[in-house]
């Protein structure tokens, strides 16, 4: 029987997560959520995993009053999340907590042997470098869970890697695809919110209205499979049915497709290599009838030409955009600035913080906290 863990198990991703589990009988070792106590106590009473953390601490004295009754060991904060991390009782630790906040985690496990399933996209952003130079050091395997990159590990199967000419990652768009600058000025927090084809958090909601996502997959992409950023080709698909594709030197491009469910490339993640049965809608081509691609409007989606910018500057430029970005979603969902700020402040990152080098964690903790400062300042 298979042992995961699960950090991020009330989500989006963690609860499709448990179902994932359910169907195929892993047993779940720990589970972690953020403040959503009364979901992680469910979940808790129904899968016994020996560790259960909230990582707002303010709900920990409430959690394991509500939690006395089990043999659950309650944890709390960062210190739990890497507990969870540390234990050697899982086979694999799936990590979708949402930002920054999954890095330290993501290096506990690597360097406690545990393979990956990773939907915490921020990881690969901010620390890249040490992420892959880890897990090479480990020998421990870091499974994507985001759609595109389970594509793109997909396409990769039974080919040479090295024979790889680049990838199409591709991108629905979001609910603003088409509008100019000008129809963006007055866009609120309800229509961002919508997406046309994913339900997921409001975090990456919003990263994908503004193309934040994608420029952050940008990265996760070069990160997870070793590539340079000219390797990389961004295209617009609206109906999320390919959900990438990779070339090889003879031109041969192959593509994964499918339902847009998350639950294929998460079961993917925590089964490879098998592919069993999946809950979810087989795909029909002829329903869809007509797939379209196109180039994204990298001028009106600032994010994404940050994000792109900001990798091929390297050093702590990444992470700054990623730390700002976070801000700036936290402020635009309180509705403290707009949504055309966003992308301005997430770029203005790039020109107002000099090149530093990453060479461990605290250069990391550092640009992040760096960023942070910044976007509360110029916000007041
Ligand atoms: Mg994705």
């Amino acid at each position: 029987m298979k042992r995961i863990s699960i950090l991020g198990s009330t989500g989006s991703i963690g609860t499709q997560s448990t179902e994932v589990a359910d169907k195929h009988g892993f047993a779940i070792s720990a589970i972690s959520a953020g403040s959503n106590i009364d979901m992680l106590e469910a979940q808790a009473r129904k899968y016994k995993p020996e560790y259960v953390c909230v990582f707002n601490e303010e709900y920990y004295s409430r959690l394991k009053e509500n939690l006395r009754d089990t043999s659950a060991k309650v944890l709390t904060g960062m210190d739990g999340l890497c507990t969870i991390a540390a234990a050697k009782n899982c086979d694999i630790l799936l990590n979708s907590v949402v930002g920054m906040v999954g890095l330290l985690p993501t290096l506990t496990a690597i360097d406690a042997g545990t393979d990956v399933a990773l939907a915490n996209k921020e990881t690969l952003v901010a620390g890249g470098t040490l992420v892959t130079e880890a897990a090479k050091k480990k020998n421990v395997k870091i499974y994507p869970v985001d759609s595109e990159h389970s594509a793109i590990f997909q396409c990769l199967q039974g080919n040479k890697r090295e024979q790889l000419s680049k990838i199409i990652l591709t991108a629905s768009g979001g609910p603003f695809f088409g509008r100019t600058t000008e129809q963006l000025r007055n866009v609120t927090v309800a229509q961002a919110l919508n997406h046309p084809n994913w339900s997921m958090g409001s975090k990456i909601t919003i990263d994908s209205a503004t193309l934040m996502n994608k420029g952050l997959e940008f990265i996760e992409a070069k990160w997870l499979f070793d590539l340079k950023p000219e390797q990389i080709e961004i295209v617009v698909h609206r109906q999320s049915v390919v959900h990438s594709a990779v070339e090889y030197n003879d031109c041969s491009v192959i593509a994964q497709m499918g339902v847009p469910d998350m639950k294929i490339p998460i079961q993917y993640a925590l089964l490879y290599p098998d592919r069993v049965e999946c809950p979810t809608n087989h795909l029909s081509l002829t329903d869809y009838g007509t797939l379209t691609f196109e180039k994204p409007d990298y001028d009106t989606f600032k994010c994404l030409s940050a994000a792109i910018k900001a990798i091929k500057l390297a050093g702590a430029y990444p992470c700054l955009v990623n730390s700002a970005n976070e801000e700036a979603v936290a402020l635009f969902l309180k509705e403290k600035i707009s949504f055309l700020e966003i992308g301005e402040i997430v770029s203005s990152v790039l020109d107002k913080f000099p090149f530093t080098q990453i060479n461990n964690y605290e250069d990391i903790a550092k640009a992040d906290k760096a960023a942070r400062e910044y976007v509360k300042n110029i916000v007041k």
